[in-house]
């Protein structure tokens, strides 16, 4: 392996670290941080998530609470509770966990929430901002990512950085993201023509497809920065031999859970090429909550003017 490991456990733990000095700070201002986090139905994933939102929460000083409404809640309800919870100015943070059960559609949802505090930075007010360069809630992957590349060294100035997705709350706040700190940025999606060639360009490269070792060693420049954000269940015991050749722990995984996690990036290929690779896990993931924790201090500063 060339590349050099981008550790986003360790930048997490300096953020988290920073964010629980800054709940020490408004303490002494008589100021305790409070998340709520709405969590509508059962899904299993998504329980997982919501209950490692609130362990970190704790962890760092940070209050907080789950709204949990049945599968079958109706959007009258869900409406009620965010309304609440935006009038209740003892809450610096609402969090609307995703995705919503069906028929709910997320994104009316997502549009109620008080932009001062979304800590997720998914409102039309807060993505505007963004876009715009102006102080906003960052979405919190795109945010942690942004602070692991500084944090790493990696120039951004004048760099290609290639995106590869366009969701809402991956692909393109981190192309804005890039384009704020002076990269030149190309975003790249299902229908990009000749992905590997476009990929091929990227000084910086950040993969969020969701599709397991999409990004191969046709797609990276030799040296580049590969950042990769998928995160993909695979149980396909030829694949991950392929992908992990010699892994016994991968093998391990496999046998005992019946799956393992696997990035959009194939690793072991591409960390022969790339001057720094996340893993996965291990690289992006824990960035997301860090990115969180710090959203919800700076919901509570701003609030009250701090
Ligand atoms: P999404 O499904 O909303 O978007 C995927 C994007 O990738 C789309 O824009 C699509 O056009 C593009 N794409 C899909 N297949 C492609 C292909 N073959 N070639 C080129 N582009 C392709 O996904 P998302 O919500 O942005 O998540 C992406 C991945 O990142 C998922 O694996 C998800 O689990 C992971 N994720 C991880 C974290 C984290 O904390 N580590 C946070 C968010 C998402």
């Amino acid at each position: 392996m060339n590349a050099r490991i981008l550790d986003g456990a360790a930048v997490a733990a300096a953020i988290r670290e920073r964010v629980a000095g800054q709940v020490h700070e408004l303490a002494a201002r008589g100021v305790s941080p409070r998340l709520e986090v709405i969590l509508v139905g059962d899904d299993p994933a998504s329980r997982v998530y919501v209950a490692a939102k609130g362990k970190a929460c704790l962890q760092v000083g940070i209050r907080s609470g789950t709204h949990n409404l049945p599968a079958g809640a109706g959007g009258d309800e869900l409406a009620a509770l965010i309304a609440a919870l935006n009038a209740d100015p003892d809450v610096d943070g609402i969090l609307l966990q995703m995705p919503l059960p069906k028929p709910l559609d997320g994104r009316a949802f997502l549009d109620l929430i008080d932009p001062a505090r979304d800590v997720d930075g998914f409102h039309p007010t807060n993505v505007g901002l963004l876009h715009q360069g102006r102080p906003a809630f960052v979405p919190c992957t795109p945010a942690g990512i942004v602070e692991l590349l500084d944090r790493s060294g990696v120039a951004l100035t004048g760099a290609r950085a290639v995106v590869l997705g366009r969701s809402e709350i991956v692909g393109k706040p981190m192309a804005a993201l890039l384009l704020a700190r002076h990269a030149t940025v190309t975003m790249c999606h299902s229908r990009t023509a000749d992905l590997a060639a476009v990929c091929r360009e990227a000084d910086v490269l950040v993969a969020a497809a969701g599709k397991p070792a999409l990004v191969t060693v046709a797609h990276v420049k030799p040296g580049a920065a590969v950042i990769d954000v998928g995160v993909n269940r695979v149980d396909d015991a030829a694949l991950v031999a392929r992908l992990y050749p010699g892994d016994a722990e991968r093998q391990g995984q496999l046998a005992k859970r019946g799956y393992t996690l696997v990035g959009d990036v194939d690793f072991t290929a591409v960390a022969a090429v790339a001057g720094a690779i996340t893993p996965v896990p291990g690289g992006v993931g824990p960035l997301t909550i860090a990115g969180l924790l710090q959203n919800t201090v700076t919901a509570a500063r701003r609030r009250r003017g701090l």
